[in-house]
């Protein structure tokens, strides 16, 4: 189903390009905006080092992920991505090996906070950092605040993913297989993006790729988070609450 949606905007493309006489250009998905709800780097004061020419990629595959912490409703996004942009660039000082390697910039390419902000991170043109050992280069990473081993994704941070997602894939021209999780990329090695999150990749096609696929074809996506799974998360990031010591 998917990839016959992808031969035909393959086939429309061609045919378009035949019509107005450019030659064989790629394939493209149709116009996809940019999502509501961005912060770019200069709107969140990012102070990124320079990161070496060695490390500059092409993007192949968008791949999610979660925090990995849990998130409350206490915390400030803005002072989440601040924090991690500095704390990456201080790992050879207060970490321990092998996780005191430098990063000059932020590890994912797009943060997504609970209300559905989308933080620009790194620049699409560099790969990606990892704890865990996978071919980064190619990677294009966008990140979930919040555990979801713990607590549910909030609507409207799935819908900023869907329509994020789609938005990188129809800016690199990429199909719909190049949506992947961080689990499935660095196999047994990471939960991450979390059973709650990562559920709606199970399938084939998985519910997230539907998703995105409506976007890319300019329809509404109709984003249905379910009930929580069995033995899941039952509660919404926007409600978790700091626990009292
Ligand atoms: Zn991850």
């Amino acid at each position: 189903m998917l990839n016959r949606v992808w031969l035909g905007a393959a086939i429309a493309g061609v045919l378009l390009t035949t019509e107005i006489g450019l030659g064989a250009e790629p394939a493209r998905w149709a116009e996809v905006a940019r999502p509501p709800k961005f912060v770019s780097t200069e709107e969140w004061g990012s102070q990124p080092d320079p990161i070496p020419d060695e490390r500059r990629h092409t993007p192949k595959y968008v791949t999610l992920h979660h925090a990995g912490v849990l998130w409350t409703a206490d915390r400030d996004p803005v002072q989440f991505v601040r924090n991690m942009q500095a704390w990456g660039k201080r790992r050879p000082e207060i970490e321990e090996p092998p996780r005191n390697t430098y990063w000059p910039d932020l590890p994912y390419h797009f943060l997504i906070a609970p209300d559905g902000r989308i933080f620009e991170g790194r620049s699409l043109d560099y790969e990606p950092e990892s704890n865990t050992p996978y071919e980064l280069t190619g990677h294009l990473g966008v990140e979930l605040m919040g555990n979801f081993e713990e607590q549910r994704p909030s609507p409207a941070q799935v819908e900023s993913a869907v329509r994020l997602v789609a938005w990188l894939l129809a800016k690199s021209e990429l199909p719909l297989e190049a949506i992947s999780t961080h689990r499935s990329v660095a196999k047994g090695q990471t939960t991450c993006p979390g059973r709650d999150f990562a559920r709606y990749f199970n399938g084939d096609p998985g519910q997230f790729e539907t998703w995105v696929a409506a976007v890319l074809q300019g329809e509404q996506p109709h984003i249905d988070l379910g009930p929580p799974l069995e033995n899941g998360p039952t509660e919404l990031i926007t409600a978790t609450k700091r626990k009292d010591k």
